[in-house]
């Protein structure tokens, strides 16, 4: 089979190569991966992570498609289903598991960095990671799920939002933003979005206002009561931006430094507003599960699709500044 390979750390390094099909395990099953999402945590696998293995590596932590074959004990899922994958290797038994918290297991990894992922035509995955999907499921929503969708989906759960609530989302085109958008609205809360590119109203923004006099602009539109939650994915550049976006008793979460991870933060300013930060990460199966369950109702936009073949392409359009949306693998 084919798979989007790496010898060696660094996007220059890619290349597609004919690797050994894998076979499924007792309580696996084969996905023919159809479509994989481009992702942040892919381009530090390729880049950046300590410790990736195996080495050769196949990078791909988002990824969805039709189970081709099963392993002995497979009981959920059956050949020819379509499938979105789950991507924490978990144990079920550790207390993290146990509370339901299968992203932060004790003895868990994401598929993609402690083990090959998605960038490939095949991937064998336990049957307990895989989501069947409903009919009409577009395969771009499907390879949104595991990343995209799930972080937003357990960040905003996390921050608590409330119908009627105001939800401020930095970086709102991109790969969470669209998604932490339709949560957002979905719950009832007014959503503002934070972007540069146009109207972000199909993906149920209220308002699309720039980062500039963002402040201002939020302090208007909330009559001076500011955010009750504010989504910032953008990291050091934006932080303290998007904290001044917070009135009373808000909720600051952040999951991504796509500009950096250092900042320098006043403290006085979060114990006089009350203010709560909120750190997140990935998403439970549970949350998982409820989100392939109804994902009919949501979009996405894709920016670009490229080939298993123009892998390297595709990592480096990750940070072409003028990305809107998503950037997806076809491989199927
Ligand atoms: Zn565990």
């Amino acid at each position: 089979m084919k798979a989007l390979v790496f010898e060696k750390q660094g996007t220059e390094n890619l290349k597609v190569v004919d690797v050994e099909k894998p076979e499924p395990k007792e309580g696996e099953a084969l996905i023919k991966v159809k479509m994989a999402g481009m992702n942040p945590i892919d381009n530090m696998i390729i880049n950046a992570i300590p410790g990736i293995k195996p080495m050769p590596h196949i990078a791909g932590a988002e990824f969805a498609g039709v189970v081709e074959k099963i392993g002995d004990g497979v009981t959920s899922v059956s050949k020819g289903n379509r499938v979105a994958v789950y991507n924490r290797h978990f144990d079920g038994s550790c207390d993290m598991c146990r509370n339901g918290m299968e992203m932060l297991c004790r003895n868990g990894y994401i598929m993609g960095v402690l083990s090959n992922g998605g960038f490939s035509e095949y991937v064998s995955v336990r049957q307990e990671n895989l989501a069947k999907l409903q009919d009409g499921t577009s395969w771009e929503i499907a390879a949104s799920l595991p990343v995209a969708a799930l972080t937003a989906y357990h960040a905003v759960k996390r921050g608590g939002l409330k119908n009627g609530e105001t939800a401020v989302v930095l970086g709102a085109s991109g790969n969470t933003g669209q998604f932490a958008l339709q949560f957002s609205k979905e719950i009832g809360a007014k959503t503002i979005a934070v972007s540069r590119k146009e109207s972000l109203a199909e993906f149920g923004a209220d308002e699309t206002i720039p980062m500039q006099n963002a402040q201002d602009r939020i302090n208007t539109i909330t009559n001076g009561r500011m955010a009750d939650f504010v989504i910032n994915s953008l990291g050091e550049k934006f932080w303290n931006e998007s904290f001044l976006m917070l009135g009373s008793n808000g909720r600051l979460a952040t999951f991504g430094t796509l500009t950096g991870a250092q900042v320098n933060f006043d403290i006085s300013g979060l114990y006089s507003k009350h203010a709560t930060l909120i750190g997140s990460t990935g998403g439970s199966l549970a949350e998982f599960k409820e989100l392939a369950s109804k994902a009919n109702s949501y979009k996405v936009r894709v920016w670009k699709k490229f080939k298993l073949e123009e892998g390297m392409e595709a990592v480096k359009e990750l940070s072409a500044p003028e990305r809107n949306g998503r950037i997806m693998l076809e491989i199927g």
